[in-house]
């Protein structure tokens, strides 16, 4: 089986220009991102944003930089300010403080149309009574691009997103992956520096969506172009892009490369949001020693001598074998067959530790689990730890079939 960990150790690291992406969390040094322009390759800087509808603070502390031709994502449940942010940086909405600058400078003052970005939404907002290939040309028609050009540049858009010759179509005899095919060429028309896509595939069935996550990375790779992603899947955030941005609650919880935030989530919100996890309070004893399930452990981390931690394991880590003196032995609880793997799981002392693996132990059966320090990962205590949670406080993890919002795209997507 390809896991979902090895699609996302076979993707390259963006990280091309050497910065840790440890610098590019939440709040992490403003002024140091503001500083940095001799050379910088960083295309938009969003510099302590804070936005509130009313009363309602929901965005907080907003700070973070898109490189050139990155494809960057931001990721979290509903509701955590996704959209919210695309929009200022579309220029729908303006923030109550803070700075969003392109190539250094400000964008406060300068109208969306004149923005070098374009926006996809998730209802393509398409014209039913018009063509594909006027949908497609109609921005340019608006700017007075002569005819001969609009030609080329809607051919050209068409093919980029595989539909030659269906620009004689009308919109209503497209299925829901040729439309959005179509709201995606109507943007990359424009030529924009950076594609702006507020969960474009949410509307398409997953067979589609797959289809169209694989189609859209080779398009962002083609084209060169910045894209800035927002979805609330966590499998497609992992598998699309070169970083990912986890929100809550209108608040960065970490910035990293798919690897980094999968396998050093930064809490307990991340770790339980990107992927399944068992997250277990934890004591370290000393540098390379944690304490949790009744034993101590060997690990790899160091920083937190003395610290009550959250200790988080994947299921795909753990072995499943006979009882032993040296492993956490319990007893398997359910066992579910999940096509390539089984997904167990095992009481031990109270706690119930999933577990995917091809070995399967039946219901009932007393097993040993064993991971090694390599799998171990030690995060600082959160809000969103699980002794930490208040009663009925879950960390919601993803939720693919959540509706999305829609919105409106009102000017059709004609702008520059
Ligand atoms: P996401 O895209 O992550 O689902 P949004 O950015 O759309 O989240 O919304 C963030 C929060 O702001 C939500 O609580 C939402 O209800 C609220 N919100 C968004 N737009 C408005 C608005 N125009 N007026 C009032 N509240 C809004
Ligand atoms: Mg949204």
């Amino acid at each position: 089986m390809t896991s979902l960990i090895q699609r996302i150790a076979a993707l390259k690291p963006a990280d091309a220009n050497g910065a840790s992406p440890s610098t590019r969390n939440g709040s992490a040094a403003p002024k140091q991102l503001l500083e940095d322009k001799t050379g910088s390759s960083h295309l938009i800087e969003v510099v302590g944003m804070n936005k509130s509808y009313g009363d309602v603070r929901v965005l907080s502390d907003i700070t973070f930089y898109v490189r050139n031709n990155e494809f960057l994502t931001l990721l979290g449940p509903s509701g955590c300010g996704k959209s919210t942010t695309l929009r200022i940086l579309a220029g729908f909405e303006q923030p109550d403080d803070g700075q969003v600058l392109f190539e250094g400078h400000d964008l406060t003052a300068i109208p969306p149309f004149q923005r070098k970005l374009n926006t996809v939404f998730q209802r393509y907002a398409l014209f039913p009574h018009l063509s594909v290939f006027e949908n497609i040309a109609f921005g340019l028609r608006v700017k007075n691009v002569p005819k001969q050009e609009i030609a080329g540049r809607v051919e050209q858009a068409l093919r980029t997103v595989d539909l030659q010759g269906y620009g004689k179509r009308w919109v209503d005899q497209l299925s829901g992956g040729q439309m959005q095919r179509v709201a995606i060429a109507r943007a990359i028309v424009n030529k924009p520096m950076v594609l702006l896509l507020d969960e474009p595939l949410g509307a398409l069935d997953l067979k589609m969506r797959k289809e169209m996550q694989v189609e859209l990375k080779e398009m962002q790779r083609s084209l060169g172009i910045t894209f800035i992603y927002v979805t609330h899947d966590q499998e497609e955030a992992l598998t699309m892009s070169d970083t990912i941005i986890v929100m809550k609650e209108g608040v960065i919880q970490q910035i990293g490369r798919p690897i980094d935030i999968y396998n050093e989530p930064r809490n307990a919100f991340v770790a339980g949001f990107i992927g399944e996890s068992n997250i277990i309070p934890g004591q370290m004893a000393r540098d390379y020693e944690v304490g949790f399930a009744g034993r101590t452990f060997c690990c790899v981390d160091k920083r937190f001598a003395d610290e009550a931690v959250d200790v988080v394991v994947r299921p795909e880590d753990i072995d499943i074998g006979e009882p032993g003196e040296d492993r956490v032995n319990g007893e398997v609880i359910s066992v579910v067959f999940k096509g390539v793997h089984y997904e167990m799981l095992v009481e031990s002392e109270g706690f119930q530790w999933m577990v995917h693996s091809t070995d399967h132990a039946p219901e009932g059966s007393r097993v040993g689990l064993s991971f090694g320090p390599d799998d171990i990962h030690i995060m600082a205590k959160s809000d969103f730890s699980p002794d930490r949670l208040h009663p009925g406080e879950g960390i919601d993890g993803p939720d693919a079939d959540e509706p999305a919002t829609i919105e409106e795209d009102p000017s059709g997507g004609a702008w520059t």
